[in-house]
C-alpha cells in the first residue's frame, strides 16, 4: 500500500471507533491499483459531516453542505466525505440537493466511471461493485450505470471521460463514446471553470494524441470556447501535439500560435484563466518571438524566461519548429551559464547608481539604465563586477553631459 494511505488509516480507525463506516475512495484508489503516483486521498465515511468535524481534532469544513470536511493529521490534509447521492443538476455547476447516505454502494453508484467507482478498506480490500477493476485490466472507461443519462445529469462527465483518456491511454467504452457523440452539445451549458480544469488535465495528459483524435471523432470540440470558432484548431493540435503539453500557460501560447487572431488574452478571457497563466503565456510568446527573429536563443531571450519557462519553451519549439531544434538539456546548460539570472543578482542597484549620479534626480532613468546594464552583462560587454559597472555608469554620465 501507497504510505499516503497508510498516513490515513488512523484516520479510518477512528472513524471506526466510533462506529462509523470509513473507505479510501475514488481516483486515490484507481492509481494505487495502476501503480500510478498519488496525489491526494479521499475518504468516504458513513459519518455526518458534524460528527467529523467533532471526532477530529484539526478540521476544516471546506464544503460542508456537500459533506467534505478537511482533517488534518500529522501536518496533512486528508478530504473525509460523508456517503452522499444527488439529484437534479439544474445550473449545471452544482447538484441541486445533496443527500446524505448510509450505504457505500449508494455512494459509488453516483460516481463518473467505474475506475472511480471503488473503494478501499484500511487492509487494502478493494469493494468494486461496478467492476472498476476489470475495465482497469481492460484499459477501458466506462461509465457507472447507463452513460446517456449521467451525461445528461452532469455533462462535465464527458470532458472527464477525454481527460482520463488522456493521462491513463484507455478506450472508451462503445456506450459511453456513443452517449458523448449524442450528448456533446450539453458542454456548452458547463460553467467554463469546471471545463478548465479537465482541459488542463487533459493537455498535461501522457496520452494527449489519443485525447485529440476522440476530441475530433466525438465532435466534442464544437462545444468548447474557443475550438467553436475555429475548428482548424484542434486539427492542427492533432496533427503537431504528439507529447504533453509541460503547461497550461505553454498550451494557450501554443494555441495562440496555431491561430494568431485569438489573443492569448481572448483565450485566458473565454477560458477564464488567472492572470499568472496569462502572465506565463505572454512571457512565453516574448520568448519564442524573439527567438524566430534572431534565429538563435540569445541570453537576454534565456534570461527573460526564467527556469520555470524553460521545459514549456522547448517543448513549444518541437511542437511549432520541429524535434530536436532545441533540447530541454541544451537550453537548462545555456541558462545554468548566464552571468545573472536575474535584476537582484546584478552587482550594482538603483542607490549605487543614484549616488554615483549625485546630481541627478530620482527617476525612470535608473530603470533604463539598470535595463542596459542587464544587457551589457548578459551580452559579456561587461562584467557582473560593481567596479566595472560603476565605471560604466560614470562612463554613461559623461557621455550624457557629453
Ligand atoms: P485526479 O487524480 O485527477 O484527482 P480523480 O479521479 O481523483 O482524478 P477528482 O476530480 O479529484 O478526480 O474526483 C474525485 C472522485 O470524485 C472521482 O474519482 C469520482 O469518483 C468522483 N467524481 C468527481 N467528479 C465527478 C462527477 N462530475 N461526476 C461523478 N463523480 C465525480
Ligand atoms: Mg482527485
Amino acid at each position: 500500500m501507497n504510505p499516503l494511505f497508510k498516513e490515513a488509516i488512523p484516520i479510518l480507525e477512528h472513524l471506526e471507533y466510533h462506529g462509523y463506516e470509513a473507505y479510501f475512495v475514488g481516483g486515490a484508489v484507481r492509481d494505487e491499483l495502476l501503480n500510478r503516483s498519488i496525489s491526494d486521498i479521499d475518504i468516504a465515511t458513513s459519518a455526518p459531516p458534524e460528527e467529523v468535524v467533532k471526532l477530529f481534532e484539526k478540521t476544516v469544513p471546506v464544503g460542508i453542505e456537500h459533506g467534505t470536511v478537511l482533517v488534518r493529521h500529522k501536518q496533512k490534509s486528508f478530504e473525509v466525505t460523508t456517503y452522499r447521492i444527488e439529484s437534479g443538476y439544474e445550473d449545471y455547476r452544482h447538484p441541486d440537493k445533496v443527500d446524505f447516505v448510509k450505504d457505500l454502494h449508494l455512494d459509488l453508484s453516483r460516481r463518473d466511471f467505474t475506475i472511480n467507482a471503488m473503494a478501499m478498506n484500511k487492509n487494502g480490500d478493494i469493494i468494486d461493485p461496478f467492476h472498476g477493476q476489470s475495465d482497469l485490466k481492460s484499459n477501458t472507461i466506462k461509465t457507472v450505470n447507463e452513460a446517456a443519462g449521467r451525461f445528461q445529469e452532469d455533462p462535465l462527465r464527458m470532458m472527464r471521460a477525454l481527460r482520463f483518456v488522456s493521462q491513463l491511454g484507455f478506450s472508451l467504452e462503445e456506450r459511453t463514446k456513443e452517449a458523448i457523440m449524442e450528448y456533446g452539445y450539453l458542454l456548452e451549458k458547463i460553467a467554463v471553470e469546471r471545463l478548465a480544469i479537465e482541459m488542463e488535465k487533459l493537455w498535461l495528459g501522457k496520452h494527449i494524441q489519443q485525447a485529440h483524435q476522440h476530441l475530433v471523432h466525438t465532435d466534442i470540440y464544437r462545444f468548447l470556447p474557443c475550438f467553436n470558432k475555429d475548428h482548424d484548431l484542434v486539427h492542427k493540435s492533432q496533427l503537431h501535439v504528439k507529447t504533453p503539453f509541460s503547461s497550461l500557460s505553454e498550451a494557450i501560447t501554443c494555441m495562440h500560435l496555431f491561430n494568431e487572431s485569438f489573443t492569448i488574452d481572448y483565450w485566458c478571457k473565454e477560458w477564464k484563466l488567472s492572470n499568472a497563466v496569462k502572465k506565463d503565456s505572454l512571457q512565453l510568446l516574448q520568448a519564442f518571438q524573439a527567438y524566430m527573429q534572431y534565429k538563435e536563443l540569445r541570453p537576454d531571450i534565456l534570461y527573460q524566461l526564467q527556469p520555470q519557462l524553460l521545459q514549456p519553451f522547448a517543448h513549444l519549439t518541437t511542437i511549432l519548429i520541429g524535434e530536436h531544434v532545441i533540447s530541454e538539456a541544451d537550453l537548462q546548460m545555456q541558462y545554468d551559464h548566464l552571468p545573472i539570472k536575474s535584476r537582484n543578482d546584478l552587482a550594482i542597484n538603483g542607490n549605487d547608481i543614484l549616488k554615483l549620479k549625485p546630481e541627478e534626480r530620482p527617476g525612470p532613468w535608473i530603470q533604463e539604465l539598470i535595463k542596459s546594464l542587464e544587457s551589457k552583462v548578459l551580452f559579456g560587454t561587461v562584467k557582473n563586477n560593481k567596479e566595472e559597472l560603476q565605471e560604466w555608469v560614470r562612463a554613461w554620465n559623461r557621455q550624457e553631459k557629453g
